[in-house]
């Protein structure tokens, strides 16, 4: 099955088959880990993403890495926390299971994921973490093509939260 590791970095940097970016509804660009992404791969990526016509909140769209060292984006739209009775923990959900969907569809055995929600769009972190853990967990269990799934956390806060949620659903199995 399927390996999960909580990492501390920097995505761009991180060789894998794809990175995920947690980008807005118009995927041209924004702020945080998107404007990363965006600086390190290189004005072909944008180019390419104004072809997609944006994406809807827990989709998600592929794209080539250009000057990343990963070969595929995948670009999914994390929701904007509003409170909690937004839909905001299935449509995180959805976004940690459509990435994962398409990077098998598309032959990725090893993927890295930012924590998408948790920086502009304010979803709380500890709640973030647990959805994006058992989400990849249950999604590895199901799936066979995919051998390497990295959690890449920006910060030490976040790296805390995520190997929380980690050791808390390894835990109950
Ligand atoms: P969102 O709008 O989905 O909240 P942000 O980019 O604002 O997205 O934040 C998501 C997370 O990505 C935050 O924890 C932020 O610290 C982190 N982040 C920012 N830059 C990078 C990077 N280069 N690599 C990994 N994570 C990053």
């Amino acid at each position: 099955m399927g390996q999960v590791y909580i990492i501390q970095g920097d995505i761009t940097k991180v060789e894998v088959d794809a990175i995920v970016n947690a980008a807005n509804n118009t995927l041209l660009g924004g702020g945080g880990v998107d404007g990363a992404i965006h600086r390190a791969a290189g004005p072909e990526l944008l180019e390419e993403c104004r072809k997609l016509n944006g994406c809807e909140t827990g989709q998600a769209k592929i794209t080539k890495g250009y000057k990343l060292p990963a070969k595929y984006v995948i670009h999914t739209v994390g929701p904007i926390w509003r409170g909690g009775h937004k839909n905001e923990e299935q449509l995180l959900a959805s976004c940690y299971r459509n990435s994962l969907q398409l990077a098998a569809e598309n032959g990725i055995k090893t993927i890295a994921f930012p924590s998408i929600s948790t920086g502009a769009y304010r979803f709380p972190v500890n709640r973030a973490a647990k959805i994006a853990m058992l989400e990849i967990s249950k999604f590895l269990e199901d799936n066979d093509s995919i051998e390497k799934v990295y959690m890449v956390c920006f910060d030490e806060g976040t790296t805390q939260a995520y190997n929380e949620a980690f050791k808390e659903i390894n835990e109950k199995e």
